[in-house]
């Protein structure tokens, strides 16, 4: 493409035009890389959806908004996975102990 500018040929990608300095229309404002890790990441490693989401929210401040809904549905899944992760775990650790009780203690389940 042509800098609009100074009409010198630039390159596509480029952000401001290497010779005068003047930014690129065809710009599209920076996206929050951040808040798209946290949300993916979310739903296989809450854990690192959180923390992405922590810093993609902080990063869309100062993108002025950008990324914003994006990293608090990051955080938010994160936190429902992690809380039903460890829901799973106290059910599987009470049904555990209830089913090795039943195992070595049948005279006491039969007593009650
Ligand atoms: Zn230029």
């Amino acid at each position: 493409m042509y800098c609009k500018n100074c009409g010198k040929e630039i390159d596509n990608n480029a952000y401001v035009c290497p010779y005068c300095g003047f930014k690129t229309v065809e710009t599209k404002p920076e996206t929050n890389s951040m808040a798209i890790a946290g949300l993916v990441c979310a739903f296989f490693i809450p854990l690192l959806g959180l923390i992405f989401g922590c810093i993609g929210l902080q990063k869309s401040k100062e993108l002025g908004g950008e990324g914003r809904g994006m990293s608090i549905a990051a955080i938010v899944i994160s936190v429902v996975w992690m809380v039903l992760a460890v829901l799973i775990i106290i059910i599987t650790v009470i049904m555990t102990a209830a089913a090795m009780s039943a195992m070595t203690a049948p005279a006491a389940i039969l007593a009650l």
